[in-house]
């Protein structure tokens, strides 16, 4: 990784950066803190943007909501002492107001306030002819038309910079993350917007330190363009967020540990051993296709015998029966059971559609 960029850097430059590394606190809680914290990530010179929370949107009231206003000049003097570009999160045209007259680099549209149209418009008038990059967290509800609304929403008024940050999504009773990841998501999304710069946010998907360095890897080895991680000078009593920070040297070592990833080499020999590869999965893709198809066949045929008997196409047992061979003979090659619950639900759905067109044609 590069070191760190100096205080004329121009905020397009960091932005194009690969990886982007974003971190700080959670929260800025005190000058001294903020300042601290981004002496201390300078030092590493593997940083190359500082974030803090201003405005914290808490789940239940009474937790610590953020320092406010009067915290964007400890920003500005983060800035000035170690030349970091700084980013906070903002959820009301007021803030985007605050946020730019103290010439903060880039803003975040947060998950809370992605799920809800009204904000994001408030936030998106409120950046009308600004010249500021915006990054857009994922809502916090599974659902990428929401996201993808945000991203419009700024667009539209004008923001030629936008960037999204993966930061997982809220399950009642999920015990092992604090959102699940739901990778396959954060890949639609990526697939849809293919020039769109994407980061993932290792610290509120896990919400505990142990697993960060799991999830940032699997981010790195996904093709993302880089990181948010919070960090703190005490990450234990913080004011928000204290489980998941760890410190800015802490960090340091977590990104050196990391295995970074390129997207492409310029070696023939490595394109030509990837398209063999690329080939063999294309035919066995073509052969499962083809296999799938002489599948809802036999369901069709199926379809007709259980019409002309007049009984129900869902046979809850034999429906089992299918599940248990299934995980028998798929663990056998290695397929979890997540994968083949999955696979059979989709294949099992669609003899069913099958079978229904069947039955009442
Ligand atoms: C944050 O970044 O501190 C934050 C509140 O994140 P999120 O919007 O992902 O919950
Ligand atoms: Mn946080």
């Amino acid at each position: 990784m590069e070191q760190t960029m100096n205080a004329n850097t121009n905020i397009n430059e960091v932005f194009s950066k690969r990886p982007l590394i974003i971190s700080g606190p959670c929260s800025a809680e005190t000058e001294q803190q903020v300042v601290e914290t981004a002496t201390r990530l300078a030092k590493t010179g593997k940083i190359d943007m500082l974030r803090a929370g201003i405005w914290k949107p808490r789940t239940r009231p009474g937790s610590f909501e953020g320092i406010g206003t009067k915290g964007l000049p400890w920003l500005q003097q983060a800035k000035k002492i170690t030349g970091l570009p700084v980013a906070i999160e903002v959820a009301t045209g007021k803030q985007v107001e605050d946020a730019l007259h103290f010439d903060i680099d880039v803003l975040w549209i947060g998950a809370r306030t992605t799920v809800n149209p009204f904000s994001v418009q408030e936030v998106a008038d409120a950046l009308r002819g600004a010249n500021v990059p915006v990054l857009i967290k994922n809502p916090i509800n599974p659902d990428l038309e929401l996201w993808t609304g945000a991203v419009e929403r700024v667009a539209k008024a004008g923001i030629k910079q936008i960037g999204l940050i993966h930061r997982g999504f809220s399950s009642y009773g999920n015990t092992e993350y604090r959102n699940a990841p739901m990778w396959h998501l954060a890949i639609e999304m990526k697939r849809r917007n293919p020039e769109m710069m994407i980061i993932n946010d290792p610290s509120h998907i896990c919400g505990r330190r142990d697993i960060l360095l799991d999830v940032a890897q699997k981010a790195i080895d996904l093709d993302f363009d880089g990181l948010m991680i919070e960090s703190h000078i005490d990450p234990d009593n913080a004011w928000s967020d204290a489980k998941q920070q760890v410190t800015p040297e802490k960090l340091a070592e977590m990104l050196d540990t990391i295995i970074w990833r390129k997207e492409d080499i310029n070696s023939e020999e490595f394109h030509a051993a990837l398209e063999k590869l690329r080939q063999q999965i294309n035919h066995l893709d073509d052969e499962l296709l083809q296999l799938l198809g002489q599948r809802m066949k036999i369901a069709d045929k199926i379809g007709e015998f259980k019409r002309n008997n007049n009984i129900t196409i869902l046979q809850t047992n034999r429906w089992n029966e299918i599940l248990q061979r299934a995980f028998k003979e798929g663990g056998k090659v290695g397929l979890s059971k997540e994968f083949i619950t999955k696979y059979f639900d989709a294949v099992h759905m669609e003899s069913i559609n099958h079978q229904n067109a069947i039955m009442n044609s």
